[in-house]
Order: structure tokens, then sequence, then C-alpha cells
């Protein structure tokens, strides 16, 4: 079932975003007989890749096909789906929350459970964002097999490329670190030569492109190196917005905190997958909904025997 979000309706817990995180906490929100609303405006993470790894029996499915075999579970058992950005989510009156849409519809929930995933920021560097998730790609775990033995250049534009780079050796012995914008220590440049990967000095230009693959990277200097597969490791800002608009508590790190499962410091509010976690993978994120679910069900169980008992006099 899905709906535009209609005024009026109340909800058990509505859940933001649509990606491992939030579908796995419907699910067991659903299953627990919970009314559920999943309100998702269609920008998964991994979307631009075609298979999705490291997921036991999920392995090399194709991440649209995951998400929609996910939501057909989670409906199945009654949760309904959204298909709107959640534009601001407030307190509301008398208890809960309201969260409003950005198609001017509004769900009023007694619980939310953020799960509104991060956005991977990429250098501006011609090529990189037309290849990415392709074979300009960031997670040695997604993709390093894919990867395997074959010419691999990691882009120095974070200091997270050196060790980057010393990751990938693991996939492949043919590791070129393009230094780009990194300033490398002598003990960085022993490391990588301990281990066979070269340091090529000077700017990127480009990732070279030709016949719908990469060929290699470009440098300012006018010369090339054939690479097939090139990482770089993005700057990973968490869709966190409507979390801190709750008031939600933020650890040192500059990301949301939370308990063990998915409790955030604003009580009712939950959140999961790599809004509050950038390590976290789909299998992991899904993990936390899943916790996330559990846990807020036992919150709404605790709430309902206090809201049946009788009220005491004096
Ligand atoms: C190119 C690429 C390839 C990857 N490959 C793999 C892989 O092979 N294996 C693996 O385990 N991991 C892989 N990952 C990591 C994977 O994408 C994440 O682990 C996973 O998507 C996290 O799930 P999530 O539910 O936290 O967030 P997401 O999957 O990003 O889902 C968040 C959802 O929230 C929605 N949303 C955001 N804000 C709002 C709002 N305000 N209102 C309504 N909806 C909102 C978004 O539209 C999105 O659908 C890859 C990542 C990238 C970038």
């Amino acid at each position: 079932m899905t709906t535009n979000g209609a005024r009026g309706i109340e909800y058990d817990a509505v859940v933001i975003g649509a990606g491992a995180a939030g579908l796995n906490a419907a699910l067991l929100l659903a299953r627990a007989r919970r009314r559920v609303a999943v309100v998702d405006n269609g920008q998964p993470r991994n979307a631009p890749a075609a298979h999705m790894h490291g997921f036991l029996s999920r392995d090399g499915m194709p991440p649209a096909a995951f998400l929609e075999a996910g939501r057909a579970e989670a409906v199945g058992y009654g949760a309904v789906m959204v298909d709107a950005a959640v534009e601001t989510s407030l307190p509301a009156d008398g208890g809960g929350f309201t969260a409003l849409l950005d198609n001017g519809g509004t769900l009023h929930a007694r619980s939310l459970v953020v799960a509104t995933g991060l956005r991977d920021e990429l250098p501006e560097i011609p090529g990189v964002h037309d290849r990415w998730g392709r074979d300009v790609v960031h997670c040695p775990y997604c993709h390093g097999y894919e990867f395997r033995d074959q010419a691999i250049g990691v882009l120095g534009t974070s200091p997270g490329a050196v060790f980057h780079a010393q990751m990938l050796r693991q996939w492949s012995p043919d590791v070129v670190l393009f230094a780009h914008t990194l300033d490398l220590s002598a003990e960085d440049r022993e490391r990588l030569d301990a281990r066979g990967i070269v340091v090529v000095e000077g700017s990127v230009a480009a990732v070279a492109v030709q016949d719908d693959a990469v060929r290699g990277v470009e440098l300012a200097d006018g010369s090339s190196v054939p690479r097939s597969g090139v990482f770089v490791v993005p700057r990973m800002v968490p869709r966190d917005a409507l979390l801190r608009g709750l008031g939600c508590a933020v650890g040192e790190d500059g990301w949301v905190s939370v308990d063990r499962h998915g409790q955030t410091s604003v009580p009712g509010v939950w959140a999961a997958g790599n809004v509050i976690d950038p390590r976290a993978q789909v299998v992991t994120s899904a993990g936390m909904g899943s916790a996330a679910g559990f846990a807020l069900n036992i919150d709404l169980v605790q709430r309902d025997i206090a809201a049946a008992l009788p009220v005491r006099a004096g």
C-alpha cells in the first residue's frame, strides 16, 4: 500500500528512509503488529552500483532489486510506503512527533526511526562523477574483489588515501597512489614502497574514459597512467538534519550518537544505518535497523503498560 501521507493518520512509528536500515526497522515493527509508515524520496546511496556485495545470501544482487524485495516484505505485514521527502519533524502537541512532507502531507507518530543515510561528496575531478559506482569507487570490501589483480589507481584527494592504497594492495599487486594534493611523509613513502605501491607525483587532471570504461588517470603535466579501476575516498556527509533539528546529541566525532540499540538522546527518536555510522555496509545497516525496531517496540510496550495502568490518586 502507498499513500501520499494524508493528514490525520496516526502511526506507532514513522520510519524515514527506505534503505536497508529503514526497511529492516519497518519489517520488525510491522511484524510486531505496529502501525508503520515508511517515507522515502528515492535516493539510496548505492544506486549507481550495478551489484551489491558482502551480504550473505544476497551477494551480487542489484541494489534496486534488494530494496524492492525489502519493501514488498514490509508492505506484506502492513507497513505503508510514502513516496516523499520529510522536510521537518517536530515534537507534536500532546506527545509523539509530526513529520512534514514535501508534498504537503503530514504524518503523526508515537516514535521516529531516522534512517536517511549519508551523502558522498566527491572531488571535482573530470570523470569521477560520471564513473562513480562503476569503475570509480571507494569501498574495497564492496568493489575490491571485482578489481582483483587489475591495475588500480588511488586518488590522493584526502589523507585517508594513503591507507586506502595499502588496503587495496590486498586485492592487487598493481596499485598506484596518485599523490595529487597529498603531502606524503618519509614514513608514508617507506611503508608504501615496502609493499610495492607506486607513488605518482603531480596533480591529477582527469580520469580518462573511453568506450564506457576507465582507461587511466591523466596528470596536469599531460602524461597519463593506464588504470582499469580508480578508488577515491569521498567526504561522507550524514543526512542528519532531521535528527539535529530534533535536538539529538552529537558525539565528539561530529556524528549523532546513539546507544547500542539505536536510541538517540531524544526519547522516542531512533536512528540506524549510514546516518549515524559511515562504516555501515548494507548488511550492517539492516542489522542496525533490526536492532532499532526491536528495541523501539519494547519501548512502546513499556509506554502501553504505563498508559493501561489506572491513575493512582495522590
Ligand atoms: C557506489 C556504492 C556502492 C556500494 N556498494 C556496496 C556493496 O556492494 N555492499 C555493501 O554492503 N555496501 C555498499 N555500499 C554502501 C551502502 O550503500 C550503504 O551501506 C547502505 O546504502 C546504507 O543503508 P542506509 O539504509 O543507511 O542508507 P541508504 O541506503 O542511503 O538509504 C537512505 C534512504 O533515505 C532516503 N532519505 C534521505 N533523506 C530523506 C528524507 N528527508 N525524507 C525521506 N527519505 C529520505 C534516501 O532517499 C534513501 O533511500 C555502497 C555505496 C556506494 C556509494
